[in-house]
């Protein structure tokens, strides 16, 4: 019999143990097309997108460094299955610069007047960082254009305003583009069908699965900040140089520990971050509650406590916050855009 493939064990780890993980499977986005019969998720990538841009541009100040958040979502060709490709840059001309997926409302982006379907060609005059030549679709380098180009918009927007040549049903202009100073708050989602969220220390990733499993947008709310707290906290980096080994291995032995302090860390903070934006942290409970229902797997394979331990923990913190509600900075931020 042969050895189960990679992918297997990856599947099988997101059976058996409740995982909400901190670790990026790395055959995850290289298993799964982006677009499936001709369908792309710009919806959910909005509604993503915008929860997470709330969290991140209202829990700004309990971030120990600021982001500058522009509201823009981004796509790009690589991301899309080869068959597709042809039909994106028929629709998106995807094949000129980065595409905007979407714009969030009453952000630096809507107010700069961008809008979905805009390509971004330049940024201070200086071609955006694209490579022209694409990656092979199930190849892990699928995001690397995209990655860069938008790190090269937010250099940029940390020297203040930013000119940005934008390419608009063929004819090109330039812009002014602003941003709003917050926590982290990069977000993408991956088709997949395992339930599962990830924080890789840049980016956090949740796969259309587990966003099918959130029952409102609170829901939404508790798993994104609580990766994005993984990321403001420096869990990735702070495990790899502990020597924490990555995988199915993570939960196992006397460094488990450590994984299990990050989890412990990044519930408080998540709490923390999702009240400021004014999401119902109160949801948190009934949200593990369904979540380990249906996911929790044996302890020899779990990378995150207990539900009673992560119950105890939430419950604490939402009793701090009530606690400290008088405090004007935290929930009372106005973003109309819900
Ligand atoms: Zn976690």
């Amino acid at each position: 019999m042969s050895a189960p493939s990679r992918l297997t064990l990856f599947s099988l780890a997101a059976l058996s143990a409740a995982s909400l993980a901190l670790e990026e499977p790395s055959a995850l986005e290289a298993a799964e097309p982006r677009v499936l019969q001709g369908s792309y998720l710009r919806a959910e990538d909005h509604r993503v997108g915008q929860v997470a841009y709330r969290i991140a541009a209202l829990a700004g100040p309990l971030c120990p460094a600021s982001s500058p958040l522009t509201g823009i979502l981004y796509h790009h060709l690589n991301e899309y299955e080869s068959a597709d490709r042809s039909g994106m840059i028929a629709q998106f001309d995807l094949d000129r610069g980065l595409g905007v997926l979407s714009v969030i409302g009453d952000s630096p982006a809507a107010a700069a007047g961008l809008t979905a379907g805009d390509v971004l060609l330049t940024v201070n005059g200086r071609s955006l960082n694209l490579d022209p030549a694409l990656a092979p679709p199930k190849s892990t380098a699928r995001r690397a254009a995209l990655e860069a180009a938008e790190l090269q918009i937010e250099q940029a927007l940390a020297h203040g305003t930013a000119r940005i040549g934008v390419l608009r049903q063929g004819h090109q202009t330039e812009l002014s583009l602003t941003s709003r100073p917050g926590c982290p708050g990069r977000v993408r989602l991956a088709r997949s069908r395992q339930t599962n969220a990830f924080a890789n220390g840049r980016y956090v990733t949740l796969t259309t699965a587990v966003l099918a499993f959130a029952q409102s947008d609170d829901e939404l709310a508790i798993i994104i900040a609580h990766e994005m707290a993984h990321n403001i906290l420096n869990h990735p980096d702070r495990l790899d140089s502990e020597g924490v080994p990555k995988g199915l291995l993570r939960g196992i032995g006397r460094k488990a520990q450590k994984v299990w302090a990050t989890e412990a860390e990044a519930d408080r903070l998540g709490i923390r971050l999702a009240s400021a934006a004014g999401y119902d942290v109160a949801a948190a409970i009934p949200f593990w509650r369904r979540f380990y229902a249906k996911f929790d797997g044996p302890q020899i394979f779990r990378t995150h406590p207990s539900l009673g331990a992560r119950e105890r923990i939430i419950t604490e913190t939402i009793a701090e916050l009530n606690l400290g509600a008088q405090r004007p900075e935290l929930g009372k931020g106005a973003l109309p855009d819900r």
